[in-house]
């Protein structure tokens, strides 16, 4: 194992919260009556539905076909029968077509679903099985990993890192996996390894994790060229770019990827992703998800079928103790706040959390007092006060100019600021402006070239 010497500069140190589920073993959540599978769960192109009312479905089977490469299918997580096709809230705050499915509890599996080995697959058919198979960036990102996996020819890929850190808040999925499939991780990190043609991996894991540091070493000692990295408990340490940082002391250049600088930064639960693929042929249609905060009965990990509604999973660990006043899906820096529980877990749905009003405190916000919390703590050395300022003016050429779409929307600064002023929300609205006039720009350049 390496205990690493440095670590990223700024960061935070939020009360970890993750004492509720820690020793919580991964339980499988009743599988419900009725799933909503939207069409789509993934950064980029959504799915076309692929069925229609009525049509019988089997557990697994493709529902959703990508309409772009920068996709991923989606499949059924139940069979039954396809009650309807209509659009539903969805945990990320927007609105989008989904496929209902009644259950018939019978789980029968789609009969074109076949295990296979490592061994037997190339590196274009490991791909294509990841790619069928609907797997996704599961760290909460739901970026289509087949494509995360197939770099430009003009990119070379040296070493692969796969995070383990689990920074957020509450969130224990990650360390659950890591505890109790070891195996699985080590597998899938070696799927990773051959489609990339690399013979050095790091699995980088915070030090307040022991026992996951245990036992991913002890699954992983006897394979070649894959180390341990022992990393300082501190947020976001899985951010993609601090990862790098810390573990290879290699820069990602300002709007480019870890491919720019040789490597390829996977999460854990992405790798036993790709290893149940591999080993049993099934697509992705369950992920574990962490139910915590202080309003939960019963918190725990389970391993839930994709569509099933957040009140089925919260219904699972025993309701509440008491209303919840906030809903989170994801962790408490980085995750979603929920008006209903009416919507379905999805490929990225990593934690539901409900915060008693103690937990979920908020204060008003006042005039900024210029302490420069925010610039010491941000990881990208940004100045979220400037940019945020701007952004709040409609100064958005300004916030461009101070580097606004470099921001992770990690949400250190808002954290640590002492007049609660809103850092990291202003900065969104910044970037989403700033995406929009550069879309516009480049119709008009299109159009103008269309002319000629
Ligand atoms: S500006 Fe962005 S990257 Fe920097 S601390 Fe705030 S949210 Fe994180
Ligand atoms: S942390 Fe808050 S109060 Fe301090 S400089 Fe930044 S925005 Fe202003």
């Amino acid at each position: 194992m390496l205990n690493k010497r440095s670590s990223f500069t700024g960061g935070i140190h939020p009360p970890y919260s993750k004492g509720l589920t820690k020793a919580k073993q991964i339980e499988l959540c009743k599988v419900p009556e009725l799933v909503t599978i939207p069409l789509q769960q993934n950064i980029g192109a959504p799915c076309q539905s692929l069925v229609k009312k009525g049509d019988k479905i089997l557990l697994g089977q493709k529902i959703g076909q990508p309409r772009g490469y920068v996709s991923a299918p989606v499949h059924s997580s139940v069979s039954g029968s396809v009650k309807s096709i209509e659009t539903a809230d969805l945990p990320t705050g927007v609105r989008f077509p989904c496929v209902i499915i009644e259950n018939d509890g019978s789980d029968t599996l789609d009969p074109s679903i076949k295990p296979g080995k490592l061994e037997d697959f190339s590196r274009e058919e490991l791909i294509n099985i990841i790619m069928e198979s609907g797997i996704v960036g599961m760290g909460g990102a739901a970026f289509p990993t087949h494509v995360k996996l197939s770099p430009p020819s003009d990119k070379t890929i040296d070493t692969v890192i796969l995070n383990g850190s689990e920074c957020e808040p509450y969130l224990t999925s990650d360390y659950r996996l890591m505890i109790e499939k070891p195996d699985d991780i080590i597998y899938g990190l070696k799927v990773i390894m051959k489609i990339l043609d690399v013979s050095k991996a790091f699995i980088g894991i915070e030090d307040d994790k022991p026992d996951a540091i245990y036992a991913i070493e002890a699954a992983s000692k006897d394979e070649s060229g894959i180390n341990v990295v022992k990393l300082h408990t501190k947020y976001p340490q899985g951010a993609e770019k601090q990862m790098i940082q810390v573990i290879l002391g290699r820069q990602v250049p300002s709007g480019g990827l870890p491919m720019d600088v040789g490597t390829e930064v996977n999460n854990v639960g992405t790798a036993a992703a790709i290893a149940e693929t591999v080993k049993t042929g099934k697509p992705l249609y369950q992920r574990i998800v962490t139910v915590s905060g202080g309003a939960v009965r019963e918190p725990k990990n389970l391993m839930v079928r994709i569509g099933t509604s957040f009140k089925d999973v919260i219904d699972c660990c025993g309701g509440w103790i008491e209303e919840p006043v906030k809903v989170i899906a994801g962790g408490p820096m980085m995750g979603c706040a929920q008006h209903t529980l009416i919507v379905p877990v999805m490929k990225g749905t990593s934690g539901i959390l409900l915060f008693t009003e103690k937990e979920a405190y908020e204060r008003e916000p006042s005039n900024c007092i210029r302490c420069a919390r925010c610039v010491e703590v941000c990881p990208i050395r940004l100045a979220p006060l400037y940019i945020s300022a701007h952004s709040l003016k409609g100064n958005m050429e300004e916030a461009e100019k101070l580097n606004a779409m470099d921001c992770i929307e990690c949400g250190s600064c808002s954290y640590i600021c002492p007049a609660s002023r809103p850092l990291l929300p202003s900065i969104m609205v910044a970037k989403k402006a700033i995406i929009a006039d550069r879309k516009r720009q480049a119709e008009a350049d299109q159009h103008r070239q269309n002319k000629r």
